[in-house]
């Protein structure tokens, strides 16, 4: 290979969103380059949504087995088996990573540049092994990494991350979670679920950053009872025989020991490799290239941001969707076409799960509440706990937003999702069928306390509610 390259498109990154880039920068009639250090695989299958989705899988099955007494159906002696637990996790994930790298290898090889690239201009490149790529737009789709602060940094293996936690070959007795973000109460949940003694610190008071009040009540409270909570403290780690302590402080205190500690404290985007200085960005004050996520593009420049590495919502549907515009735009640079990004959407597999949609509480905004300990469907199934929230503009009830924790929610969620970014009012919504009996009759609640809201009147038939028993 020549040791300087030139192409229309070079895109930095082999995760889900310089994938996407790649694609859509080639589809729109690029050359491409792709490069990345390994192509090992995305975030995703690796260490990400796919992992932790298997072990909560596992999980749920054991929480599952436990709760059939309810239904009357005796499970004696329900025993999780933590080297079989993680080696389905581990089995399950390779196949997936099989897979992606697979996806990998369909991309014409002379366009994979396997290396570490870095600025040395705005339209150049270094490679780690001497070569050069000059290109006529960049895609920056580097990803991000978990953030370990300090204080863990030395602590040896004891100390984990979304990085190492799939790996291990046996549960742990005991584990800390640092961070009661998306990772962290998901995992946390998984743990304590597959019997591992679970605490989960946070400096702040709410777990999740939840919005809603009812929401965040109706969160810790099931939480709560599954592992020990404690939020609002700063914590001390340091080195024990038999483990990692840690000493908190502030709204409690307290010293403890556990087997394993996850730190969970949020991922930064792998920026710090890239030179930024000789493209010519102008950055946030967080370091991250300026962009517009419309078009992707940073400034006026021919470089574009995709994925966690931009740093808006790091979550795979963004970050496909972004690679898709930033190639696209890459392709025609200078001349981007800006499109609509999709009505926020984040779901955190708990379970039930907690899902935010779009915007919450602000002037003029109406909110109304369901509950779901009564729904006939969930009490059915079981599963009555949670609330959902639903935040609808004034006059007309077009709905905004919602947050929710509650049963279905992953699915609850993409209605109301899909409803937002059709700017659907809650009238509209009530006018469609809901199927009896089902979790999804648990929105008419709200949507008719929205409706009670504005002086419209309900849709025919909607003045009497369905009752839990139908
Ligand atoms: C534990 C966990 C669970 C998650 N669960 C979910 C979920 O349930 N749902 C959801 O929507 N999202 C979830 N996410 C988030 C989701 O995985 C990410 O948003 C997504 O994978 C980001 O993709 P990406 O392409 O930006 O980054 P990546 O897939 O990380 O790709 C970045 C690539 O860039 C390469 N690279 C870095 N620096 C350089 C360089 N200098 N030169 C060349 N290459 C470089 C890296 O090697 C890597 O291959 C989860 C994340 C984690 C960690």
């Amino acid at each position: 290979m020549p040791d300087s390259l030139t192409c229309d498109v070079a895109i930095i990154g082999a995760g889900t969103a310089g994938l996407a880039a790649e694609r859509s920068a080639r589809s729109n009639g690029a050359s491409t380059m792709l490069i990345d250090p390994q192509f090992a695989g995305t975030t995703c299958a690796t260490i990400g949504c796919m992992p932790s989705k298997l072990l909560i899988a596992a999980a749920n099955g054991a929480q599952s087995a436990r709760d059939a007494k309810r239904f009357g159906i005796r499970v004696q002696d329900v025993k999780v088996d933590g080297p079989a637990v993680m080696a389905r996790v581990q089995a399950e994930r390779d196949r997936f990573v099989r897979h992606t790298q697979d996806d990998i290898t369909k991309i014409p090889e002379e366009i994979r540049i396997c290396g570490r690239a870095s600025f040395i201009s705005p339209d150049e490149l270094a490679l780690d092994d001497g070569r050069t790529i000059r290109a006529g737009a960049i895609v920056i789709a580097t990803g991000a990494s978990p953030h370990v602060p300090e204080a863990y940094a030395e602590l040896g293996s004891n100390i984990l991350t979304n990085e190492t936690v799939f790996d291990l070959e046996d549960l742990p007795a005991s584990l800390a979670v640092i961070g009661s973000g998306a990772i962290g109460l998901e995992l946390a949940q998984a743990m304590a679920r597959l019997g591992v003694e679970v605490t989960i610190f946070d400096e702040g008071r709410r777990l999740g950053g939840v919005r809603c009040d009812k929401v965040h009540a109706a969160l810790a409270s099931a939480i709560g009872e599954e592992l020990t909570v404690r939020l609002g403290v700063k914590l001390q780690p340091g080195l024990a025989s038999d483990g990692i302590t840690l000493s908190w402080s502030g709204d409690n205190s307290g010293k403890g020991t556990f087997e394993k500690v996850l730190v969970a404290t949020g991922r930064r985007p792998n920026l710090q490799g890239l030179n930024l200085s000789a493209s010519g960005l102008e950055l946030d004050d967080h370091g991250v290239p300026r962009h517009d996520r419309a078009t992707m593009r940073c400034g006026k420049s021919s470089i574009f941001m995709a994925g966690d590495a931009a740093q808006d919502l790091p979550l795979l549907h963004e970050a496909s969707h972004d690679g898709a515009i930033a190639g696209r735009n890459a392709a025609a640079s200078p001349a981007s076409v800006e499109s609509e990004r999709f009505a926020p959407l984040a779901i955190t597999f708990t379970s039930p799960s907690l899902c935010r949609i779009g915007q919450s509480e602000d002037e003029g905004v109406i909110t109304a509440t369901s509950d779901f300990r009564d729904q006939g469907r969930a009490r059915v199934e079981g599963i009555n706990r949670g609330v959902l929230t639903l935040y609808a503009a004034a006059p007309d009830g077009q709905l905004i937003g919602a947050d929710m924790f509650a049963p279905a929610g992953e699915h609850l969620a993409h209605m109301l999702a899909w409803a937002v970014q059709m700017k659907l009012t809650a009238t509209q919504l009530l006018e469609m069928p809901f199927y009896h009996p089902t979790i999804e009759e648990g929105l008419k609640p709200a949507l008719r306390t929205i409706c009670a809201a504005r002086p419209l009147a309900l849709p025919a038939d909607q003045d009497s509610g369905t009752p839990p028993g139908g």
